[in-house]
């Protein structure tokens, strides 16, 4: 395959709300483009992005997949990526790995919740951006109402540099305000287009935002400006070069109408890529690297330096094995050459690197710095890596990822499969940076944490088709806990002195409760000899075992202090064991007077929905017991910030889901541990102790 210098490169991510047509409008870029031959759809499961087979079963984009095509002598590499709830931090680490984000709008919806999502992340990483909305050709699509909901979101900056010809099912063909031409679409979806007479009854229209769009590019530049004002036109030279440098400054977002299920309006949207977008030598994005010494610095693609690159993204390939992602940051990336793998420490030996179409892999024998490309079969490289010559560089600065919002509990169907399990499980986290897995060291169960429900039932499907392990899903156990609200003093004492060798231990202590921060404590306050020095460890040993479980259902203890002050010993009959068990039975006899309550997780959540669905969320917030700690608002969408507990939040995400038609998201991450209030801390006890029975039973 031919190389591309970087002058020559285009990066391109599609981001937005899920549905919205990223997939299908890359599949327009590629066929129209003559990259493939064939108008790949979404509805038949043949578009080249959307391969995997939970892709094609779901219809939703899971993994940001990279394709490219060559438009005017350009290579223009898109990443298309996931824009379901479940699955957008995927999109997250395609957005790091460009210059410039398309950000696509639905004709109908306008803005929504994931679409706000992937331009704060597009604002954090500095992109250019386009915005395109799509599916115009649908019922009660309206281009204008979409630019509407589009500026009350994000700003004036973004102003429409096309209007769309016909509407609904006549939308037919755009009005291209840049070069104000007009372009007429057949119905046949080749996208083969031609050019038109702009409709006479569109003209003085077309004028007066042409002239509006001019207006807005000698703004944003003082010679462009004075020369507006002398002349009272620009040329359209100036025009384009004007708009390109306010495109780099987002002082300027242009608008673009399409319908890519129609294969209507990609070809103005490719030229301007082209014309409009930064190539990677041009752009603004800085990489920050991290020093060994922990200081930072940014630093520009550059094609002149020695090589590096950033890992953005792993996957396993059924066939490759695991595939890396990585953008040339600096110098030139060579195939069979050893590299350093920075954060490893370790040397990977390139082997063949390949431009991807989707699953197709198309060996390159170089990469120039920042184009984007694949490796398959590293040793050690996973995302977020830097590979690079020998002290060209420091590592680049990790990407964080969104915390998982939901977790479930995992059993395998067959007893012997742990094991393998685990295995499969650190294989998926390996390409998938949301998903985690911990046993809870209370409860014991594996915690596998993902984005949502469907992230979770995804990696289940994973686990069973390429490692073959079957497994249940259940609700986890909320890990709640047991503390003291009063300071007591107690007797533990522990005699046995008939027949054999006697026991005898004896002490006083008290429990007094602990800030929420504190775990535990233990003082040793004996004075004059009453328990000699080395049995007081054994009583805290004996405490310590018998607060792994307390005496209201058996949750571990935490949040206090206990003091021992005072005992007797006998000289013979006296042991460290039977220290030991005066220790836990003056803790057991304590708690039962100290005032035990029961403790529960709760979750600081953040929910982002359209206004219109505050009520309905605040309603149903109060009752899960949630406590409102704020609220704030981005364009039409609102935030709600609010304390709730764990145990009120497992089933959250369907019932969020239905509340909001599907356009609320949350975040949760954990909060603190509370207590349970008294009515329903019954029920737990309860309902604890009749599962330890169950569990017994089973046994
Ligand atoms: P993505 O999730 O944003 O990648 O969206 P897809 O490209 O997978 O499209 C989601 C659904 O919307 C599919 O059923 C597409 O056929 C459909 N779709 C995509 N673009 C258009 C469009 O312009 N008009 C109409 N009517 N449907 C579209």
């Amino acid at each position: 395959m031919k190389v591309y210098p970087t002058d020559t490169i285009r990066n391109v991510a599609l981001a937005g709300h899920g549905d919205v047509g990223k997939t299908s409008l890359v599949s327009c870029f590629l066929f129209d483009s003559g990259a493939v031959n064939r108008f790949g759809k979404v509805d038949q499961g043949n578009t080249v992005t959307d391969f995997d087979d939970d892709e094609i079963e779901r219809k939703v984009t899971i993994s940001s997949s990279p394709c490219f095509a060559e438009w005017n002598k350009t290579k223009i590499n898109f990443l298309d990526t996931p824009g379901y709830g479940n699955f957008v931090a995927d999109a997250r680490a395609a957005l790091r790995a460009v210059d410039s984000s398309i950000i696509l709008v639905c004709g109908v919806a306008g803005v929504e919740v994931q679409t706000e999502k992937v331009w704060k992340w597009s604002d954090e990483f500095q992109l250019a951006r386009m915005i395109v909305v799509n599916k115009l050709d649908r019922e009660r699509a309206d281009f204008n109402r979409a630019v509407e909901s589009i500026q009350k979101s994000f700003g004036r900056v973004c102003i429409p540099v096309q209007i769309p010809i016909g509407s609904e099912k006549d939308f037919s063909g755009v009005i291209d305000l840049i070069h104000f031409k007009a372009y007429q679409y057949p119905k046949d979806e080749s996208g083969k287009f031609q050019e038109v007479e702009i409709p006479e009854s569109m003209k003085q229209e077309a004028s007066t935002q042409r002239q509006a769009l001019v207006e807005m590019i000698a703004e944003q530049d003082d010679a462009l400006m004075e020369k507006y004002f002398e002349a009272g036109e620009l040329s359209q030279e100036e025009v384009l070069q004007g708009l390109k440098k306010a495109i780099l400054e987002r002082k300027i977002i242009p608008i673009f109408a399409s319908s890519a299920l129609h294969n209507v309006g990609a070809h103005p949207v490719l030229d301007a890529i082209v014309d409009l977008l930064p190539s990677p030598a041009e752009s603004t994005i800085r990489m920050e690297v991290e020093n060994k010494d922990k200081s930072t610095e940014e630093i520009k693609i550059d094609p002149n330096g020695r090589f590096s690159a950033f890992v953005f993204k792993t996957f396993v390939d059924p066939y490759a094995g695991r595939v890396n992602l990585f953008r040339v940051i600096s110098g030139i990336m060579k195939a069979d050459h050893a590299v350093l793998n920075v954060n490893k420490g370790t040397s990977e030996k390139i082997g063949t690197i390949s431009a991807l179409q989707g699953k197709l892999a198309t060996p390159v024998h170089e990469v120039y710095a920042g184009d984007i490309a694949s490796v398959a079969k590293l040793k050690d490289t996973q995302t977020n890596d830097t590979l690079a010559e020998t002290g060209a560089i420091a590592q680049y600065s990790p990407l964080t990822f969104p915390h998982p919002i939901i977790s479930f509990a995992i059993e395998p169907k067959s007893r012997g499969d742990e094991e393998k399990i685990s295995t499969a499980l650190h294989k998926l986290a390996d390409e998938d940076p949301v998903l985690r897995f911990e046993r809870d060291p209370q409860t014991k169960e594996l915690l596998v944490s993902g984005s949502g429900q469907l992230h979770v039932e995804v990696v289940v499907a994973r686990l069973k088709k390429r490692f073959g392990v079957e497994v249940l899903l259940h609700p986890p156990t909320v890990p709640y806990r047991e503390t003291i609200k009063a300071k007591i003093e107690v007797q533990g004492k522990y005699k046995k002195q008939s027949g054999g060798r006697g026991q005898y231990g004896d002490c006083w202590i008290t429990m007094e409760p602990l800030p929420r921060d504190k775990d535990f404590e233990f003082q040793d306050k004996i004075f004059g000899g009453s328990i000699p020095k080395n049995y007081v460890p054994a009583i805290e040993k004996g405490i310590q075992d018998a607060r792994q479980r307390g005496i209201l259902a058996g949750f571990p203890v935490v949040n206090f202090k206990v003091t021992v002050f005072d005992g007797s010993f006998h000289p013979v009959d006296s042991s460290e064991m039977a220290f030991k068990i005066a220790g836990s039975m003056a803790f057991k006899k304590g708690m039962e007077q100290a005032k035990p309550v029961l403790l529960e997780p709760v979750m600081h959540v953040d929910i982002f929905a359209p206004s219109e669905y505050m009520g309905a969320i605040t309603g149903d917030l109060s009752g899960r017991r949630g406590r409102m700690q704020g609220m704030d608002s981005s364009g039409n969408i609102q935030i709600i910030r609010a304390a709730v507990p764990l145990s009120e939040m497992l089933n959250y995400a369907p019932s969020l889901t239905s509340m909001t038609g599907g356009r609320g998201y949350y975040e949760m991450n954990f909060s603190h541990y509370d207590e349970v209030p008294s009515h329903l801390s019954q029920k737990i006890i309860e309902e604890h102790k009749s599962k330890v029975q169950h569990e017994k039973e089973e046994e």
